[in-house]
């Protein structure tokens, strides 16, 4: 088992280990061919690139990067770029593993990819970060490409980089290839109603386990953690079309608290001018660690990974949690949850809404013809509503939880496949 250890505290899981022990778990009551589970266990690919990118000051410094085809048995490989200090081969490889269940649980033909630059681009400038991605874009180029690999927005990257990564490949092509990424302005190819594609996936998936579990959204108590792409959606869904009480919100500086909701819109309007969340005055301030604990319906952690662990698991207060970070729960939270009887939308069926509106753009990339908002979101609405039916479905069947019904779901298709296609040579 893989860990970072800092002095004094626990053991840190890194997003590798977090997403094999969930595979390890849900694989270990399946019926899978030896040689596949082995198989899966490990990427198919993995490229490590190290390159010269000149900054404004006119030094040069060397940066590390990787791109990872966890599995591609499905389709072409499919997968964010990532750009954070620190960033490591071990990360990379667990959020590359983590898409190919969730390519799979929704039914898309991808396979599943992660690649990153280990990077902190808030102290880059614009033209330093438009350098590095070229560079590195031009490092993975042989295993890019519409039918081969296509990258997508992660954390620390954005629109603006997907366009660079479709300039510099479409150069080097010689013709526009708006296919080779997703994520993309909508000017040069991207889709209506993507940037909002995972927030309203999150908001779907809790709509059907609410109304299975008998919640009234109206008038619930919400609290989401993190108030960027993803959880300012949440928010904003949550309060101005379901009714529901957005109690307590957070940023990385700390939180805000109002046992009766917060006026969200207010809040977006103060987070635009401020920069953030903190010293919202219509509610009072909360660190981003307590606002995980305070009393709620359903909490929506939407920040990074690893907020719920095994030291504060116990204090959660929600019944119901909407994983729309990936791996914002470690495994050993995980299990204390379930003991507690708290449902959890796993990562791999909540957050999924982004790689599907990703889906739909490479689609109308590839056919040149686009779709409005309205058929952007039906379709979302469709894709998000079947899988978590079907993962419902086996779970309640199984008797097991959420995540493991998505993971056997995942994984069966993904051995289907390979069943069908057999081993070669
Ligand atoms: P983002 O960078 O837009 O927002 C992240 C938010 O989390 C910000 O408000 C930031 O201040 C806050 N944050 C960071 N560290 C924090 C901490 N330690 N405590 C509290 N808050 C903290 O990112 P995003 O695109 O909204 O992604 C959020 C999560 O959702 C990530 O885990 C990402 O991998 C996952 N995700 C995003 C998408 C997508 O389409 N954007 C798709 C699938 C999964």
């Amino acid at each position: 088992m893989t860990t970072s250890k800092s002095p004094g505290r626990p053991a840190k899981r890194t997003m590798w280990d977090i997403a094999s022990h969930f595979y390890a778990d849900a694989v270990a009551d399946m019926a899978v061919h030896p040689g596949v589970r082995d198989q899966l266990r490990e990427p198919q690919r993995v490229l490590n690139v190290s390159f010269p990118v000149k900054m404004d000051d006119g030094s040069v410094r060397m940066f590390t990067g990787w791109r990872v085809h966890h599995n591609i048995v499905r389709g072409p490989a499919k997968g964010g770029i990532r750009y954070a200090p620190g960033l490591t081969l071990e990360d990379v490889q667990g959020l590359a593993m983590m898409m190919t269940w969730k390519t799979a649980v929704v039914g898309l033909p991808f396979g599943g990819a992660k690649g990153g630059v280990a990077c902190d681009p808030h102290r880059l400038s614009h033209d330093e970060l438009e350098r590095i991605t070229r560079r590195y874009t031009l490092e993975i180029i042989p295993l890019l490409g519409p039918e081969r690999d296509i990258p997508a927005p992660d954390m620390g990257t954005d629109e603006r980089v997907m366009a660079w990564i479709m300039d510099t490949y479409s150069l080097v092509k010689g013709y526009s290839v708006p296919a080779v990424v997703t994520g993309k302005p909508v000017a040069v190819g991207g889709s209506h109603g993507r940037r909002r594609a995972t927030g309203r996936g999150v908001v779907f998936v809790l709509r059907e386990l609410a109304e299975r579990v008998g919640l009234d959204l109206r008038g619930a108590r919400v609290a989401v953690h993190g108030f960027g792409k993803v959880g300012s959606t949440v928010a904003y869904m949550l309060y101005h079309v379901l009714g529901s009480r957005v109690v307590a919100v957070c940023d990385s500086r700390g939180g805000v608290y109002h046992p009766d909701g917060l006026d969200i819109l207010d809040l977006q309007r103060y987070k635009a001018e401020t920069g953030s969340v903190v010293g919202f005055p219509g509610g009072e301030a909360v660190s981003s660690p307590e606002m995980l604990t305070v009393p709620c319906d359903v909490l929506v952690p939407a920040s990074v990974e690893c907020v719920i662990t095994e030291e504060n698991a116990d204090r959660v207060q929600a019944r119901v949690i909407v994983e729309a970070a990936n791996a914002p729960l470690t495994p050993e939270a995980d299990h204390i949850l379930r003991e507690r009887g708290v449902a959890v939308v796993p990562d791999v069926l909540a957050n999924a809404g982004g790689v599907t509106v990703s889906y739909f753009e490479w689609v109308q990339d590839l056919q040149s013809f686009f779709w409005t908002e309205e058929e952007v979101t039906q379709q979302l609405k469709r894709v998000m509503t079947r899988a978590f039916d079907r993962v419902y479905t086996l779970a309640s069947e199984a008797n097991v939880s959420l995540r493991t019904a998505a993971y056997r779901l995942a994984i069966s298709r993904v051995a289907t496949a390979y069943e069908l296609r057999g081993f070669y040579p």
